[in-house]
């Protein structure tokens, strides 16, 4: 299909072509029963089988560890903030967050609404052009749990540490840095992330979460919202979005088949480096996020004027790279560059760059 286009968006994001394909070949008649996934009970068998293999299939692929529940759930990254602080600010209600971006700070200000939050770093002083260092000492010894944004889908920054914080439970929103490369999953006792980055179609969130940390959610926390019920039904207490699932499945499967998040990490090195490498040797484009805090995912850059920055947007869309614009929020420009993105893709934006560039000197 070659009228597809370059897409930089930043979510709900590009998807690979041999999963749509594939998913379009068997839209109407999955396997033989006579009718499209959309269609089927989620209580049947061959749905069932569906569901469990996404889940076994993300399992293996994230070498998830046996003593954590995989949840498919509703309601994005955003039903989560709330969830979290239903679910786990419960015991001394009290949780510390780091605020190193705009979804952190909007999981924080709705944590907020339960319990008491406190903020142990944050990188606005900076506009979060980095992501702030925790120490051990910074966490409060009675938090119920501290509180990160793995990746800054909006500002270009990721964590390169895993924030030490002993006994108390370090929960991650991963929602833009899911699947970008190995993660040590026992370091976190609950992941979460909303599927339309880098999972499949929105709709689905992805809840990875500790056994342990099941069986304490405030009485008053809706019965979608609570975790151990969710966990208890295997994540069909109520209708789950069965069609995202299904696809999810099949990107799971891919990966796998691609040699899973290590091999996934070298590409996504590989694609970032050249960005970057570009943008820190460009005298008209420069990368906004700090060096060491740079994402494999969402490339930020600006050329420090508004105007040019949208003749550059405008000029891109008509070449085929779409998507560019940063967020609004911030402007300038975001590329976002998930499994999905192949390197081609950021190969032909390099050259357009710099072609742009020299008109433009
Ligand atoms: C996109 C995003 C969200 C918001 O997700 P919704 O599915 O729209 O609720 C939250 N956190 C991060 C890190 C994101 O990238």
């Amino acid at each position: 299909m070659s009228d597809r286009v370059f897409n930089f968006s930043a979510g709900p994001s590009m998807l690979p072509l041999e999963l749509l394909e594939k998913a379009a070949s068997e839209l109407c008649n999955y396997n033989g029963s006579g009718m499209s996934v959309m269609e089927m009970s989620h209580r049947s068998a061959v749905y069932e089988e569906i569901i469990h293999a996404a889940e076994a299939s993300l399992r293996k692929l994230m070498n998830i560890p046996d003593n954590y529940k995989v949840l498919f759930l509703q309601g994005g990254a955003t039903a989560q903030f709330a969830a979290i602080a239903m679910n786990f600010m419960t015991k001394n209600k009290k949780a510390d967050y780091i605020v190193s971006g705009q979804f952190s700070g909007k999981a924080a200000e709705e944590a907020a609404k339960y319990g008491e939050v406190k903020i142990i770093a944050s990188s606005k002083d900076k506009n979060f052009t980095y992501v702030p260092k925790v120490e051990k000492s910074d966490i409060s010894p009675d938090a119920d749990y501290v509180h990160i944004c793995y990746n800054n889908t909006i500002f270009g920054t990721v964590y390169n540490y895993v924030p030490d914080t002993g006994d108390i439970p370090l929960i991650a929103d991963m929602s833009s840095g899911i699947l970008s490369r190995p993660i040590d999953v026992s370091k976190y006792a609950v992941i979460y992330a909303g599927a339309q980055k880098n999972i499949g179609p929105a709709g689905v969130t992805v809840v990875i979460v500790r056994e342990d940390m099941l069986g304490f959610a405030a009485p008053e926390t809706p019965v979608i919202l609570n975790y151990t019920v969710q966990a208890k039904n295997e994540s069909m207490y109520n209708t789950p979005p069965t069609y995202g699932i299904y696809f999810a499945g099949l990107v799971f499967d891919y990966l796998l088949e691609k040699g899973g998040l290590e091999a996934m990490e070298k590409i996504n090195v590989t694609k970032a480096k050249m960005l970057y490498d570009y943008l820190d040797s460009s005298k008209l484009f420069k990368a906004t996020a700090e060096k060491e805090h740079r994402s494999l995912m969402n490339v930020c850059f600006v050329t420090g004027d508004a105007d040019l920055d949208k003749k550059f947007c405008a000029e891109a869309t008509k070449a085929g790279f779409v998507n560019l614009k940063g967020h609004r929020s911030v402007g300038g420009m975001r590329a976002s560059i998930y499994n999905a993105m192949p390197v081609e893709g950021v190969e032909k934006l390099v050259e357009f760059m710099k072609a742009f560039e020299k008109e433009n000197a």
